[in-house]
Parts: C-alpha cells; structure tokens; sequence
C-alpha cells in the first residue's frame, strides 16, 4: 500500500514512512492511494474473531508489506491486553435503535488510546527495523499527553517529553502523566498557557539544528496510523448489529475530525454505513459547515467536552480531498485559501454531497448537562460530558426506521468528576485498577517558556537514554 499527499506535491510513501513522517512535505496529508475493500463474505468471516485479531485483519490492507502480518496481529494483541474490559469496544443499548460503544476502557480513560497504544508498538517495531531512535515531543492541554505517555512509556526507541500548562489542566489529568515514571517518558509544567506550550513545540520544530540532533518527530492526530487503528471498532460495531447484511449508523463528538474520518473510511472500505452524524460544543465550526456550508473560523471557547475545544479540525482536509474527488490541486488551493482568509470556500455541489452522508448536531453546556441528566434518568446511563454530545446529535438524527445508530462513548465519566457533580449531583469513581491515582508519586519540572532551557530538558532526558 502507497500513501500519496492531499496537495499532491509529495512523493509517494509506505506504511512505515508515513507512521514516522506524520505530515507531507508539501503541508497535505497522506491518504492511501487506493481504497482497500472488503466484500461481504470478507466481512462475514471478520464477525467471529476477538477485538484484537479483528484490528489486524482490518488493518492489515493498509500496513501492506511494511510489517508481516502476524507482527501486526501480536502488536494488536498487546496494545489491548491491558484494557479494563474484556469486549474492549463494549455495545450498550439505550434505547431499541440506539447504542453506545464504549471507546474509553484504555489505561487513560480516554478513546485516544484506541490508537495510541498501537502507535507507541508500531514505533518501536519500524525504529528497530531501522536501527533508529526518535525524541517525541508534545503540547497537551490534557487528554492527548496521557494517551501519548501511556502509549510510549518503556517503548526502547523512543524518548518522549510532553509539555502541559502549569496548574491549568485537571488534576486526574496530570496525574495521568506525571506519575508514569519510566526512564524514557518526561513531564515539563510551563509557566504559561496550552498556547505558551504549542509555540515551544514548534519552536523546536523550526529549530533545525536541535531537531536533526534529538530526531524530534510527534504523534499528533494526523498521523495516519492513528486513523487506521481507530477504523476496526467502527467494524467491530456494524458486525455485531448485523452488518454486512443490515446497514449501521454513527454518531461520533468530534474535534479535530479523526475519529469520525475513521468511520467514513469503514465505509470506503464496504461497510453499508448509511449516515454520519457529527457532534460539536459551543466551538460549532463543522456544525456550521455541514449545516450552512460556513466553515469559518472564530476564538476557541471552553466548554464542558474540552477535547473538542477546537476551530480548524485538521483531519477535514482527508474528506475534502475525496469529496473535491481527489483532485490534490483544488485541495491544496482550497486549503491555502482557508489558512490565509479564514473561511473555506466549498463550491455548492461539494457541499451537497457532504450533506448526502454527514448530519451535524451542536450542544451548548446547558444543554450537556441536561443531556446527562436526562440520561441517567431515561436509562441510568452515565455519560461523560462529550458522549452526552454524541447521544443528543444520534437523538436528533435518527438514521431511519429499523436502522441501528451508535453513539461513540470517547471518554470515562470519572475524568470529569466536577461536570459529572455539577450535572447529576454524584461523582463517578475511577476504575478500580486507578484508585490509588492520587496517592501514586509524581515526577514533573515546571519551568518558564524559556525555549533554551527546554531544549536542555530535553537533551538531558535523550543523553540519559541513549545507547552507549
Ligand atoms: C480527542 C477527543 C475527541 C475528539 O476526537 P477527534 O478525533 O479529534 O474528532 C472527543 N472526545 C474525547 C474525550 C477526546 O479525547
């Protein structure tokens, strides 16, 4: 399988070169050249198998020949056997065509971990191939950080440093990181803002002589490897609802448009997926798109589901590129234009055939708490403040008489105990496998942005790693 770039001025690529390279050269995306697909029978077979073998058969068109098969299959096996349930993905059915699947049973509570657990292995696995290592850094404002820990800590060829803003995220959240006390993993609080903390990751970006000399590289969300490891429980879903003989629908809260994008792939690859409905908070960019073909970009505002506290969701671009019917010169104009003004100008047709496939559905925090509150009544269901989002947006687009919706859980309600108080009076407790997280030692530095004296954090955490 060859991956070729949204804005067409990239060479072509394979599996390991895209899992390490993340973005193109020429500022697009990496999309498989061609779609795999799966007939049928191909997905019949797929129904019997455990959630693991069922990850590498689904993503086994798209590693191609990078790794064999079975390394893939042991890697999918590892990644999930620590997970706190034994389905992984769990179904749970609120009403008689509505479903939750739960994404959240990984080590940090969050549906991140869906894909970064098989990321961190598969970084290891192409870096030993290599004979390479890689400094990972990273900006968190809280749930992507734990995930990337989790996901790398112990990993032999990789040393991660992730940056978060001091005394601004939550506490379940920094103690998420923090307490991981591998060699390989560091914690630095900065005195500053999440903002503060992305300008100093791309500051050691564009600082060439300190990225040659620490191989810095990041897993951020557009990393195709994360999409493709989040496609098998879209899978893993439509089988157990009857696909590939009944059609499925998907509700899916959404940020930065990856974990919905991997759905649309589900069905690319011949899932009779029939709508997608995308979820947002106050920060309704794709909301007014798909509503009003307005995709402009205005201040992020917190909310209640802080991960999808996002305005310019970059995995857009990926269906943009097949919706303009992949025709990589108007993506990259289009996507320049939207960078330079602000506001992307989707011609009108385009436009319609987004509408044929995607609703979109906004929730304020009023209405996020009421939504778990009504919940928790209708059904004794206890929904975290971004699945609550996704239960409301599958309410209000109901796919059609007999067809099946599933609402995607991303997140534990323990994470977000204060919301959960506020909405329903209680605070959820950790899993029992984390209820020692507040007595559990710590290790962070909080430091000024000072991009000098990180970069000597850093090199400092590499030199204590490196082989001798
Ligand atoms: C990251 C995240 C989202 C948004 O997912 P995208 O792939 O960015 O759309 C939703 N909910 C939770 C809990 C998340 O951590």
């Amino acid at each position: 399988m060859r991956y070729i770039s949204t804005r067409g001025q990239a060479p072509a690529r394979d599996f390991s070169d895209v899992l390490l390279s993340g973005l193109a050269e020429d500022g697009g995306l990496f999309v498989p050249e061609t779609w795999p697909h799966f007939t049928p029978a191909d997905w019949r077979a797929m129904r019997s198998l455990p959630y693991h073998a069922l990850a590498a058969r689904v993503m086994q068109p798209f590693v191609g020949g990078s790794i064999p098969f079975h390394v893939l299959e042991t890697i999918c096996r590892d990644a999930y056997a620590g997970f706190g349930h034994p389905a992984i993905v769990p179904l749970v059915q609120l009403e008689t065509h509505l479903f939750v699947q739960e994404l959240f049973h990984g080590p940090t509570l969050a549906f991140k971990d869906m894909a970064m657990q098989v990321l961190g292995r598969l970084f290891d696995y192409v870096l030993t191939q290599r004979d390479q290592r890689v400094t990972i850094v990273g900006a968190t404002s809280g749930d992507t950080g734990s995930a990337a820990i989790e996901a790398c800590a112990g990993r032999e060829r990789v040393d991660m440093m992730i940056l978060h803003p001091h005394e601004r995220t939550s506490l379940v959240q920094r103690r998420q990181m923090t307490t991981v006390l591998a060699p390989n993993i560091g914690n630095i609080a900065v005195e500053g803002t999440f903002d503060d903390c992305q300008d100093l990751v791309k500051a050691m970006f564009a600082d060439s002589a300190f990225r040659n000399e620490v191989r810095l590289s990041a897993v951020n969300s557009i990393n195709w490897a994360r999409i493709a490891a989040q496609v098998p429980y879209y899978v893993a879903a439509a089988l157990a609802l009857g696909g590939p003989d009944r059609e499925v629908a998907f509700s899916v809260p959404t940020g930065n448009f990856g974990n919905v994008l991997a759905a649309w792939v589900a069905g690319r690859m011949g899932l009779p997926i029939t709508r997608l409905v995308i979820g947002s908070n106050r920060n309704d960019i794709l909301t007014r798109f798909v509503q009003s073909n307005d995709m402009s970009v205005s201040a992020v505002e917190p909310s209640l589901s802080p991960s999808m506290d996002i305005q310019v969701s970059s995995n857009f671009e990926r269906l943009l590129f097949e919706l303009l019917g992949r025709d990589a010169e108007a993506t990259r104009r289009t996507m320049v234009g939207f960078r330079e003004t602000g506001r992307m100008a989707v011609p009108e047709p385009v436009w319609h055939r987004a509408r044929s496939r995607l609703d979109a559905f906004r929730l304020d925090d009023p209405g996020i708490e009421a939504e778990i509150r009504r919940l928790r009544a209708a059904c004794g269901y206890v929904a975290d403040p971004h699945t609550a989002i996704g239960v409301a947006a599958a309410r209000a687009h109901p796919a059609g008489p007999g067809v099946p919706m599933v609402a995607m859980a991303t997140a534990h309600p323990a994470k977000f105990p204060d919301s959960m108080e506020r909405a329903t009076g209680h605070r959820p407790a950790l899993p029992p496998r984390m209820a020692d997280l507040f007595e559990r030692p710590e290790r962070f530095s909080v430091m000024p942005k000072d991009l000098g004296a990180i970069e000597a954090a850093v090199r400092a955490l590499v030199g204590r790693n490196a082989p001798r």
